[in-house]
């Protein structure tokens, strides 16, 4: 149990005093018990309709294939991961504004944060069930992985990292602030809490949460990206304190010691108390979005060093999937975990 936080704390501030009413926007932020570990998953954040895990390019099941391929490692099973409820309009508002979520409840606009165009001709019944309330399930895991990382120093969403959304715009299959979400609980909820580093690994670069905290000088934040890609947001690299612009013919060698350098640096510059972590796989070879050459094994060797560098400092890591939807992927991401609780790095 970390010493940074006060577990009363945050019991009293699930009531309001005043009229003894539940405060709505704190039922992500549940207690676990201490048998479970902090992996993080639903049956809900998978996307199964109308044939569009066949049509669309990414694979949409791929959070359960990760579940399952961990309790097939023996680092899980149904009763020791975490279940997290889903992040209804209360916990949304904490960062959204009401006339975001309002655009939402457009087919036409989910259509084109998805890139899935025809989601627009579908009523938005239907839309928001299948589609929007597996991510709304995936963003609880995320803001509930921020207070389970404070409490034990890790925690890892088989989900989340929805880096393209901002509190009022989504895009690249991004419909909810999931980071931005997760490290305003942590402001709210931990004072101890006063420096975040948010580590952007993923092929593309991470306007959402950039977006959102360029004015923000509590958050320092790294992002490795692939620079001839979407989203090529030249306003928010205003937030980018580390920049690791890419190109296509980057090796493993040197994306690892790029990538890593800056985030050790990053620590030493900034001293963080919280780091977040969006472990994007769509860097790997092949990826039709990343347009990288990255390996499976270097993927793994990202993940262990970025863990290394935030538990040697005994800095809570919250680790979140986000981007990478090639059939291998699934595989990778459990791989790369398994490796992390070989490495004694989730202890
Ligand atoms: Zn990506």
């Amino acid at each position: 149990m970390s010493k940074l936080f006060s577990k009363k704390g945050i019991k009293e501030k699930k009531k309001d005093k005043k009229c003894g009413k539940v405060d709505k926007t704190m039922e992500v932020y549940f207690d676990i018990s201490p048998d479970q570990i902090p992996i993080i998953y639903s049956p809900n954040y998978n996307i199964r309709f109308l044939g569009l895990q066949k049509l669309h390019p990414f694979d949409s099941e791929k959070w359960d294939k990760v579940f399952n391929l961990l309790i097939g490692a023996g680092i899980i099973t149904k009763n020791t991961s975490v279940e997290p409820v889903e992040a209804k309009d209360e916990v949304l508002q904490v960062v959204h504004p009401e006339s975001y979520l309002n655009k939402l409840k457009w087919s036409a606009y989910v259509a084109r944060v998805t890139e899935v165009p025809f989601l627009f001709a579908l009523p938005n019944a239907l839309v928001q069930q299948r589609v929007l309330r597996p991510f709304r399930y995936q963003t609880g895991g995320t803001i509930l992985a921020g207070k389970l990382a404070m409490e034990r120093g890790w925690a890892i969403n088989i989900g989340g990292g929805f880096h393209h959304c901002s509190k009022d715009d989504g895009g690249g299959f991004c419909a909810y602030a999931d980071i931005t979400l997760c490290i305003r609980y942590l402001f709210n909820n931990y004072p101890s809490v006063e420096k975040v580093l948010i580590v952007d690994l993923d092929a593309h670069q991470g306007n959402g949460h950039e977006r959102d905290f360029l004015l923000e000088n509590r958050v320092y934040i790294v992002d490795a990206y692939n620079r001839e890609i979407y989203p090529q947001d030249e306003y928010a690299k205003g937030a980018i304190k580390k920049k690791v612009e890419l190109d296509d013919s980057v090796e493993d060698a040197e994306y690892l010691v790029r990538s890593i350098r800056s985030v050790n640096e990053a620590i030493e510059e900034f001293g963080p108390q919280f780091m977040f972590y969006n472990a994007g796989t769509d860097i790997l070879k092949g990826d039709p979005l990343g347009g990288l050459q990255i390996t499976a094994q270097a993927i793994i060797d990202r993940d262990e060093l970025i863990f290394k560098a935030a538990r040697r400092n005994k800095i809570p890591i919250v680790f979140v999937t986000s981007g990478g939807y090639q059939k291998c992927t699934a595989k990778i991401i459990a791989d790369s975990i398994v490796n992390l609780k070989n490495k004694e790095l989730l202890d």
